[in-house]
């Protein structure tokens, strides 16, 4: 992007040494080779099945690049780290795949932990929870489908529900609001009622409770204004953070599968539209909404930069936050903290094997996001050539 507020990457990389960006450059490189980003997650998945020793490996190469530790203690450095530069931490416990009632009760009291923390550290602003880390994806499919839960399914339904009034409550006492991840369309009806039913309860005085919208869904802006109906005529705070969308191969293919219209829009131009859309609304509609505007997107980051100066909303407005992925997108995060601008990024953690669903996803955005990871490696070889240069 010419002249724009993105390009100093003295900046974006102020807390890389040499060291530091010479290995970030190797994981993007190895990263843009989908041979090799197949031949190692298949290789990863069966090292893990066998108990082969891969631990240290991955943690050593791709876990580092985008994972805080392996613990909430072990992420202190990078929590420290980000903090220096005003950036925020939300912590993501990622552990994925699970599917046993002990696990989503475990996930649930880590979170808890994190709200915790959030109460005495000041750069950790908010919790974050996908709700099939607390629950059982088959019978959230099952209660969006309609269909009728059977005795077992209705009470394991009531708990996922009951840990998510848990924690919106424990984000209310100990003000560190959570936000609440979108997953894929065949449970979302389940989940953003869910979610708005906590909103109503929660957010009288300040957005405790944000769901997600996914903008690479057709439906969603039109979701959006109704929300905003929704929580206003009932007096609360609509939380919301704004992103594209995850999981788009997956929707794609199960709607040809299945011979249903796809959710996703048509095209990504629309996606990028519908995205812009959504962020001038919430602006429009500030006083009512606290945003998230979740995106690695320079031109969409930057109008939300436009948007806010022509509205004359203070860059530290405290309804508005830019958040990135750790490892990520440092020229975004890094500047527009540098800037004055609320920034946060989501900083990953838990034991290595675990996070392996999140970093396989990590590098196989190569393949659903054009030219990413290719710019990342060209923003971290452009500041090494810089530093060369210096005298
Ligand atoms: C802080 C943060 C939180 C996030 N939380 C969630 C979450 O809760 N749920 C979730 O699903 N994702 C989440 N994501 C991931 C996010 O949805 C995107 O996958 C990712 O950020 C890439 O999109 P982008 O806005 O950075 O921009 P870009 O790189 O400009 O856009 C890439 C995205 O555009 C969309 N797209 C690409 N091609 C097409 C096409 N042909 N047609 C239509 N759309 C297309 C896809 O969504 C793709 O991911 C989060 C991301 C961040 C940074």
């Amino acid at each position: 992007m010419k002249n724009s507020i993105f390009n100093n990457l003295e900046i974006a990389f102020a807390s890389k040494s040499n060291r530091d960006l010479s290995f970030s450059a190797f994981i993007f490189k190895l990263m843009g080779r989908p041979i090799i980003v197949k031949i190692s997650t298949f290789a990863a998945l069966l090292a893990v099945r066998f108990h082969l020793p891969i631990t240290s490996l991955i943690k050593s190469t791709i876990f580092k690049q985008f994972c805080g530790g392996e613990s909430q203690e072990d992420s202190e450095k990078v929590i420290n780290a980000l903090g220096q530069s005003n950036i925020k931490s939300i912590l993501d416990y990622s552990v994925e795949g699970e599917n046993k009632e002990s696990h989503f009760e475990d996930t649930t009291q880590e979170i808890l932990r994190v709200i915790a923390l959030g109460k005495v550290n000041k750069n950790i602003p908010a919790a974050c929870v996908k709700i099939t880390g607390i629950g059982s994806f088959e019978i959230l499919e099952m209660a969006n489908s309609g269909e009728p839960l059977f005795k077992r399914n209705k009470i394991e339904f009531e708990a996922i529900k009951s840990r998510l009034n848990r924690l919106c409550m424990a984000a209310q006492e100990n003000d560190v609001p959570i936000y609440i991840d979108a997953e894929e369309s065949w449970i979302q009806n389940t989940i953003d009622s869910m979610v708005m039913d906590m909103m109503l309860k929660f957010n009288k005085k300040k957005a405790y409770v944000f769901n997600t919208l996914q903008l690479y869904r057709w439906d969603r802006l039109d979701l959006f204004k109704a929300w905003l109906s929704k929580t206003t005529s009932n007096k609360v705070l609509l939380g919301v953070k704004i992103v594209r969308g995850a999981y788009i191969e997956k929707e794609n293919n199960r709607a040809k599968v299945n011979n249903y219209k796809s959710p996703i829009q048509p095209n990504k131009k629309a996606t990028d539209q519908d995205y812009n859309s959504a962020l001038a609304f919430a602006l429009n509609n500030i006083e009512h909404i606290e945003l998230c505007a979740g995106t690695h997107n320079e031109e969409s980051s930057e109008l939300l930069t436009q948007l806010m100066k022509d509205r004359e909303i203070p860059k530290n407005h405290p309804h508005i936050y830019f958040s990135q992925l750790y490892g990520m997108s440092d020229q975004i995060s890094f500047n527009l903290a540098d800037l004055g601008y609320n920034v946060s990024k989501y900083v990953p953690y838990g034991p290595v094997k675990s996070t392996l669903p999140y970093l396989i996803r990590r590098a196989e955005e190569n393949t659903s996001i054009a030219g990413q990871i290719g710019k990342e490696l060209r923003l971290i070889q452009e500041e090494k050539k810089r530093r060369k240069q210096l005298p």
